[in-house]
């Protein structure tokens, strides 16, 4: 089994919830006691959302790059930025460490053409959502991609940094994410993708006509499978 490198805390919550399913899958695929070989380094989500408060995602570079490093000379053989917002810095990653990056959106485009869907809605932060650094790896795949209205992508950003960051998933935010998503749907979507690794804490796919896609277990499923392999 190789190491993975976690670069999470981005945030806490969801980091939790990588690391359960890393040790899930890895005790169901190779059964008795297993569990996932891993290295976590936690950032502080605070320091991150305060480095990119004027809006410039490029300013946490460092912060990211000093994980990376921290992983690799503790063993890390693959590296996963726990976040999709994280993937604006995966070439800067490759490069840096020369260590294989786990990359959510391309493992969340596989899971979406393994369904046979064409057409999904992107729901994520603000840099996700309107950013090309994960809406390309969609279209490289094939896959076309439909986001929200203005206000629609305001009230998700602001859920995320102002309510699920701090571990608060309500029923009116969830009823307001169905709501997009429902409307998202008779735009044509055919899927939604959940591109931040807090909404499957809030929305499954029971809640929504559309199948949705969850980052956070697609990501895992894809660095256990990296992990596992060879
Ligand atoms: N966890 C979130 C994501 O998947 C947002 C936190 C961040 O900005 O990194 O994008």
């Amino acid at each position: 089994m190789k190491w993975l490198g976690l670069i999470g805390g981005t945030t806490w919550h969801s980091t939790a919830i990588y690391y359960r399913h890393l040790n899930e899958l890895a005790s169901a695929k190779l059964g008795g006691v297993s569990s996932a070989k891993c290295i976590l380094v936690s950032l502080d989500f605070q320091e991150v959302v305060q480095n990119q408060s004027g809006g410039d995602l490029s300013q946490n570079e460092s912060l990211i790059l000093d994980a990376a490093v921290r992983l690799k000379s503790a063993g890390a053989e693959g590296i996963m930025l726990c976040a999709n917002t994280m993937h604006f810095f995966a070439d800067k990653v490759t490069e840096k460490v020369s260590l294989p990056v786990i990359h959510i959106a391309e493992a969340t485009a596989d899971a979406i053409k393994a369904q046979n869907l064409s057409r999904v809605a992107l729901l994520g932060t603000k840099y996700t959502m309107e950013m090309d650094f994960y809406r390309d790896k969609l279209s490289a795949s094939g896959i076309e991609w439909l986001i929200p209205n203005a206000a629609d992508r305001d009230f998700i950003n602001k859920s995320i940094f102002e309510e699920m960051g701090l571990g608060v998933f309500s029923d009116a935010t969830r009823a307001r994410y169905v709501q997009i998503i429902e409307s998202l749907k008779d735009q044509g979507a055919e899927g939604a993708i959940l591109g931040c690794t807090e909404i499957p804490m809030l929305i499954s796919a029971e809640d929504v006509s559309i199948p949705t896609f969850d980052t956070t277990l697609i990501h895992a499923m894809a660095a256990s499978e990296f992990a596992l392999s060879g």
